[in-house]
């Protein structure tokens, strides 16, 4: 009987593990319902599987009435509180932006026991994905893509908003291979006028590889900000050579690199970096009040000294490799 038991348990095992790889595909078509702008409500048909996360999973979905495409992301309604409060900072945040180089938030509505949120649709994927495929990016595209991340981070300081968790697997690419900052999960919200409402955390939050040092002590400096600049000069190391600059086996070895700003720039013949992006990388990879700002960062001698591609050249190389 025991082993009989066993081989039960071991079936169901099993099949768990099978049912969290392969989710239960979801409805061929989601109704959003009527609200008071959208009186008639709406139909999406669902299409291919575009990613999953942490507490969602992501469809290319189109919209009945117009035939425009979006981002669908699906959030299990039932899920554990602390998801449920960054849920909920991730929509009260998102809902209030409008830029260019930020994914556009559209809707959110529940239908059959699921949160939906319509996205504006990156079907290039991300960065992370890009640089990999690349392995590495010339110097004309690392221009490119940190003037229009810069643009984002600008805007977003402006509107009082942190977003914390910036890194190449959170910038989405559209069909046009711009850069759109994504997953607001992690930002918050700072006191920069009377009428600014404040979440302070007190977890630690963000991704080893890009966190800034000065989240891990204790107290604040009022530079909160800074974080992010912080992160935008590890995405500009990985953008040219693949990888964070402080990567190691072990959270704590990247802390402690990230404290002493140890890192080297890989010597390979074949991809010669500038001393203009190095330096404009090292401008950034300092204490929290001695980063620069956006725009001083694009006014950088690595901007003006080199060319900026106008828009992204879609190469037909990359076009082949990049999912439609
Ligand atoms: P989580 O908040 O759970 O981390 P994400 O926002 O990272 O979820 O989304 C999960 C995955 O869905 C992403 O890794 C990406 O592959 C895909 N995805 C998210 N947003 C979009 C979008 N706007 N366009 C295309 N794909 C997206």
């Amino acid at each position: 009987k025991r082993t009989t038991d066993l081989k039960a348990k071991a079936a169901a095992q099993l099949k768990a593990s099978k049912e969290k790889d392969h989710p239960p595909p979801p409805p061929s078509e989601v109704t959003e319902p009527p609200s008071s702008d959208r009186k008639n409500g709406a139909v999406y048909y669902v299409g291919k599987l575009l990613g999953k996360g942490g507490f969602a999973i992501c469809y290319d979905a189109k919209l009945a009435d117009t035939g425009k495409r979006y981002a669908l992301k699906i959030v299990k309604s039932q899920m554990a509180l602390k998801m449920q409060q960054k849920f909920q900072t991730e929509l009260q945040i998102h809902s209030k932006i409008e830029h260019q180089n930020i994914v556009q938030f559209h809707r959110a509505f529940t239908f059959e026991n699921c949160t939906y949120l319509t996205l504006e649709l990156c079907s290039n994927g991300s960065l992370m994905e890009m640089v990999k495929k690349r392995k590495g990016l010339t110097e004309a595209e690392v221009r490119f893509y940190t003037i229009q991340i810069a643009g984002a981070i600008k805007y977003m300081h402006e509107k009082g908003i942190i977003h914390r968790d910036l890194k190449m697997g959170n910038i989405f690419l559209d069909k046009h291979m711009n850069a759109k900052v994504g997953d607001f999960g992690l930002a918050a919200l700072v006191v920069t006028g009377n009428d600014m409402h404040t979440i302070r955390r007190t977890t630690l939050c963000g991704t080893p590889n890009y966190i800034a040092p000065e989240i891990l002590q204790k107290g604040r400096s009022g530079h909160d900000h800074m974080v992010d600049i912080w992160s935008l000069g590890i995405i500009i190391f990985a953008m040219l050579t693949t990888k964070p600059p402080f990567q190691s086996s072990t959270t704590d070895e990247i802390y402690r690199r990230a404290r002493e700003r140890e890192y080297d720039w890989p010597s390979d013949e074949k991809r010669i970096i500038s001393p203009e992006a190095k330096m404009v990388v090292s401008s950034m990879l300092v204490d929290a009040d001695k980063r620069p700002d956006p725009d001083l960062i694009v006014q950088h001698p690595f901007f003006t000294s080199g060319y900026v591609p106008a828009q992204a050249d879609i190469s037909p190389k990359l076009r082949e490799t990049a999912p439609h």
